[in-house]
């Protein structure tokens, strides 16, 4: 309580890490405006409900933030025995439907925190992930302006948007349109109806209608928190400050803050000692990382494809290779027939975590197989990476779209209809990156959106400056 007091802003994220530490580094920045800027900075409670699924690293996590930075102050929720990891793994539907409830059944534990935070404190806004929205009811309830945090593209902010007109102009769900079909979304490319975020596809799923249920709360946020900047996403950003995507007549749309690149820091090895100095003894931009976020697992038959595809590249790799129950034994049975000797000298297959955004900044990775998680592609951007572009699960289909044909930071592999990727496909698409002219023009404008991305929370930089106006504007001043 002797932490919290003055101005406070409250930030409620989605206890998933990556959803988490992108509003934490937010938190920090609002700490870290500096007393010129805005009269004073501002207390930063983080509200953190208890997940219904193992957070492995979330304790060393919360010690390490409050560590560097003792005013941000963490307040836990307690646990809520209803949801269960069993209800949430495998990632599937429910996953996304359990997200909701889960941030939903949480808010009378929020509404006591945040009244007791008031007693100390004049809460100036409260910050809710997006699977969090319901909890705009309580912030209304007790006056505290609600701001959706998007830790997703700009692009898919103006999707929500749009989605109830779209909803309404449409009879039909996008899963029976022809895969191809291009959806006009208002600051985004065209969009494949197969290329809708996960959870979307049908609309008499009830997780569709969690969706377009946010879609329709968020219009009335006090404004938008979104975790991209100017130059990376031009397009969707014009397209949320101009409404594009309200209809005529309605009133005008909440204003949007782009405050990104929001990363975690570069923590060092992580653990990960050999691995980065098997990368610091490899040629510049030689090295393709393939890394597939915290819960990208693929079967043995996908798992040999990306063998062979990778070794007919004969490029060298990093292949962080995160394994599912039935493939957890021993890679070498696993994997094509003298793959390990090989490629011996020139990949190296990592099975546990790696720091990421570490290993992007090593001098030696020349691309990144992603799975198109957000937070992995900001990394890549900040690193100066082009991208391969996977995706597996959520909006990452979405963000394939963008990354290709919009940002044009990188390739995009295809999925066949079973949802794999074949040897050749990976091979074909490491080779555009790594060999060709194509490869070329997209290491330039990785190397220049790096530029850009550094910049954005510089002296004057659109990040900062937007960071500033939404501060102005909490304070009322
Ligand atoms: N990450 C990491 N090491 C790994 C796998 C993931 O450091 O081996 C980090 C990665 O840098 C990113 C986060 O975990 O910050 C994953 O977030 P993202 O949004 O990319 O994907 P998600 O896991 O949420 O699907």
């Amino acid at each position: 309580a002797k932490l919290i007091k003055d101005d406070c802003i409250v930030l409620y994220p989605y206890p998933a890490m990556g959803h988490l530490i992108s509003m934490v580094e937010l938190g920090k920045r609002f700490f870290d405006l500096s007393t010129d800027d805005v009269g004073c900075g501002f207390t930063v409670v983080v509200i953190v409900a208890e997940a219904p699924f193992v957070l492995p690293n979330i304790d060393v996590y919360i010690k390490t933030v409050t560590e560097t930075h003792p005013s941000i102050v963490f307040l836990r929720l307690p646990p809520q025995p209803s949801f269960t990891a069993d209800d949430y793994y495998p990632p599937s539907l429910r996953t996304i439907e359990i997200a909701f409830e889960f941030m939903r059944a949480s808010n009378p534990f929020l509404r006591l925190s945040l009244q007791s935070i008031s007693l100390f404190a004049r809460v100036r806004g409260l910050f809710v992930d997006f699977f969090g929205t319901a909890a705009m009811d309580v912030a209304d309830e007790l006056g505290i302006p609600p701001y959706p945090f998007m830790a997703s593209p700009a692009a898919q902010l103006a999707f929500f948007l749009y989605l109830p007109t779209m909803h309404d102009n449409t009879g039909s769900s996008f899963k029976d349109l022809e895969r191809g079909t291009l959806l006009e979304f208002p600051g985004l490319p065209p969009l494949p109806a197969a290329d809708v975020p996960q959870g979307l596809e049908d609309r008499n799923e009830k997780v569709y209608c969690e969706f377009l249920e946010m879609s329709k709360r968020i219009a009335r946020a006090a404004g938008f928190v979104v975790n991209t900047f100017d130059w990376l996403e031009p397009r969707a950003l014009t397209a949320l400050e101009n409404g594009a995507f309200v209809p005529d007549g309605a009133p005008k749309p909440p204003p949007c803050y782009a405050i990104g690149p929001l990363v975690a820091p570069d923590k060092g090895d992580g653990g990960a000692e050999y691995c980065l100095k098997w990368l610091d003894s490899q040629p510049r931009r030689s090295v393709v990382l393939l890394s597939f976020g915290s819960m990208g697992v693929f079967s043995t038959e996908q798992l040999r494809e990306i063998a062979a595809g990778l070794e007919r590249s004969g490029h060298r790799f990093l292949w962080v290779l995160r394994c599912n129950d039935n493939n957890a034994a021993d890679l070498d049975a696993l994997l094509p027939d003298g793959f390990f000797g090989r490629t011996r000298g020139k990949g190296l297959v990592w099975k546990s975590w790696v720091e990421q955004a570490a290993v992007l900044n090593r001098d030696s990775v020349g691309a990144f197989v992603t799975h198109c998680g957000w937070n992995s592609v900001l990394e890549s951007v900040c690193a100066g990476v082009p991208m391969v572009a996977w995706p597996l699960y959520a909006e990452q289909r979405m963000i394939r779209v963008l990354v290709a044909e919009e940002m044009k930071l990188g390739v995009a592999v295809e999925i066949d209809e079973k949802g794999k990727v074949s040897a050749g496909e990976l091979e074909k698409r490491v080779r555009e990156v790594m060999d060709c002219s194509e490869g070329k023009a997209l290491r330039e404008r990785a190397e220049n959106m790096k530029g850009h991305a550094a910049a954005a929370f510089g002296e004057g930089g659109p990040s900062r400056m937007a960071l500033l106006r939404l501060a102005k504007t909490l304070k009322q001043i």
